[in-house]
């Protein structure tokens, strides 16, 4: 039986954080929550007569995220006009760039079961997002806040072949945004969208069969379930001698499928053209040299870093640098003192889960970098162990008070007052008569049952180490 794989190729259509539309002046605004058609002008909304200016910073950004990707940046670029009806596209075009992109030939890197995977990038171009139907009851509603809000979209090669690779590269892409500054990555807003084309060929041949194109999957967990789908329907059908139909497919959350939306028997016609309104765009090398000096430490570097500066092993690396914010927390609580291979086990371990546990991003989290910091000092110190510590993490979780005021507080500082730790292992030791003629008896296990048995009495307060000297010298001194 011929065993089958999928080649994916995905588009993604990236908003920019700019100030203002591409094309006007209006503001770009949160479309979740700006009241409806509050931020629209003559020139978003299509009036007659009026032209478009393109925005600068639009561009910057553009040029950014291409040399993230190792793309060249083309000095020559072209607007065109895609003709297509749709009532959220008022002029009945939308502007885009067709023959003549902005970046072209790139690549992303990708890890997946910890082999290094390049995904080719063809190309990223600048257009104009479009507005937003509502569906209400028998009617129809648009809101235009959106309408001309600048659009990146970033083509790969069809160089994936399993839904782990779509996942890495759409979690990579996003992160490099959010790196850039160009994007803030919040998918619920839909400031980033997918699209994945599929097709499926037996394994070890190269052969680029007819692909399907799944549209507007607003989440990278869409994106998965929706490839994860449509590549089980292809090579079912292919293998019980079905042919996969050329189609633009939506994908329902709801019941985990893939639906058709429309057949493509034939080549959409965009009936591309250069957009008379706006002159060519000639981008100069000293622009692009201007903003390749302020290009950030990206995902990549900064791993590698983190790993060969600081000593974190991959894992720990990878997991950090995977979201800016993560990475930026992490920095600062170098800055604020602490170790880097201590502060990566609490922040990836303890941190992150009760992050996950409570639903929340590192931004929203209470414990400052500073906070702790001051809570591994008490550990370090002595004043609490790690079995404490963790306690108070996630009463500084909930609270947002400092770790000194909860252990105080609580009283959980820990027993090394010799006095006090002698009380409890006398009254252990003599709890015990059996397991002590056992120690004495030479099975040396038996001394940390007692050491454990102390460890209770103290509810875990005893500073273990010094329970261990107190009790293996009371010990000793029986076996004279
Ligand atoms: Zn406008």
């Amino acid at each position: 039986m011929t065993d089958y794989e999928p080649v994916i190729g995905l588009e993604v259509h990236a908003e920019m954080l700019t100030e203002s539309k591409m094309f006007c002046a209006c503001p770009v605004v949160d479309s979740t929550e700006a009241p409806p058609n509050t931020t629209i002008c003559p020139v978003c909304t299509a009036q007659p007569g009026v032209l478009p200016v393109v925005n600068r910073q639009a561009v910057e950004y553009g040029i950014k995220v291409g040399l993230a990707l190792g793309c060249t940046i083309n000095d020559f670029n072209q607007f065109a006009r895609k003709s297509y009806f749709y009532p959220d596209l008022p002029k009945g075009y939308q502007i885009s760039q067709y023959e003549h992109p902005l970046a072209s030939n790139g690549r992303l890197d990708i890890e997946v079961d910890g082999q290094t995977r390049r995904i080719g990038i063809t190309r990223a171009h600048l257009e104009e997002d479009t507005g937003k139907n509502f569906h209400v009851g028998d009617c129809s509603l648009i809101d235009l806040n959106r309408a001309g809000v600048p659009l990146l979209e970033i083509v790969s090669e069809p160089d994936m072949r399993s839904v782990e690779e779509v996942e890495a590269y759409a979690r990579k892409l996003r992160a490099i945004l959010v790196y850039l500054g160009v994007n803030h990555g919040d998918m619920s807003k839909g400031v980033l969208r997918f699209e994945a084309n599929i097709s499926v060929r037996p394994v070890g041949t190269d052969e680029m069969n007819t692909r399907t194109e799944i549209k507007n999957l607003n989440s990278i967990r869409s994106l998965a379930r929706a490839s994860r789908y449509e590549i089980a329907r292809q090579i079912k059908l292919v293998k019980s001698g079905g042919k996969v139909i050329q189609q633009t497919l939506g994908f329902n959350d709801d019941t985990g499928e893939t639906t058709v939306q429309r057949s493509k028997e034939f080549a959409d016609d965009y009936r591309y053209f250069p957009e008379p309104d706006l002159p060519p765009l000639l981008i100069s090398r000293k622009l692009v040299a201007t903003i390749e000096k302020t290009l950030p430490e990206l995902p990549d570097a900064k791993r590698a870093r983190f790993i060969d500066k600081l000593g974190l092993s991959p894992q720990d690396a990878g997991v950090l640098v995977a979201d800016k914010a993560n990475a930026e927390y992490f920095e600062a609580t170098l800055k604020a003192g602490g170790d880097a291979k201590t502060v990566a086990n609490w922040v990836t371990g303890e941190l992150f889960k009760l992050m996950n546990a409570a639903g929340i991003e590192i931004g929203q989290v209470k414990v400052t970098p500073e906070a702790l910091v001051a809570l591994i000092k008490l550990v370090d110190v002595g004043t609490i162990n790690t079995t404490t510590a963790k306690d108070v993490l996630a009463a500084m979780f909930e609270t947002g008070r400092g770790a000194d005021a909860i252990v105080k507080e609580r009283g959980l500082a820990q027993i090394s007052d010799n006095a006090a730790l002698e009380a409890v292992i006398d009254k252990v030791l003599a709890a015990n008569p059996e397991t002590v003629q056992s120690y004495l008896g030479g099975k040396e296990a038996s001394l940390g049952w007692l050491v454990g048995q102390v460890m209770k009495e103290t509810r875990g307060q005893a500073n273990a180490s010094l329970v261990n000297r107190i009790m293996r010298e009371r010990l000793d001194a029986m076996k004279a």
